[in-house]
């Protein structure tokens, strides 16, 4: 890949090693969901698109934006994991 760079989404570099989304590589993986799928709150459909109390639209206050970005990719995560075993 290429030298460092800087995320499309949070700013930070990203760094040779770093997961990267195949369809996005101007992006850190968990902020290339952050940036498509958008906010924590919109992924789980609490946000004010779904929520009409005007809460929870955005990124949870006082994590950074790399930080909200991967509390989507942990909800995606959690998504696709098979549900074998157990209900
Ligand atoms: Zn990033
Ligand atoms: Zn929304």
């Amino acid at each position: 890949m290429k030298t460092p760079f800087r995320c499309a989404w949070c700013g930070d570099q990203v760094l040779p090693g770093d997961l990267q989304h195949a369809l996005l590589p101007d992006y850190h993986y968990a902020c290339a969901l952050r940036a498509t799928l958008g906010s924590i709150g919109h992924a789980q459909g609490t946000c004010s698109c779904y929520v009409k109390d005007g809460t929870a639209e955005d990124d949870p206050p006082g994590i950074t934006r790399r930080q909200a970005a991967q509390l989507v990719a942990d909800y995606v995560r959690q998504q696709q994991q098979p549900r074998s075993g157990r209900n």
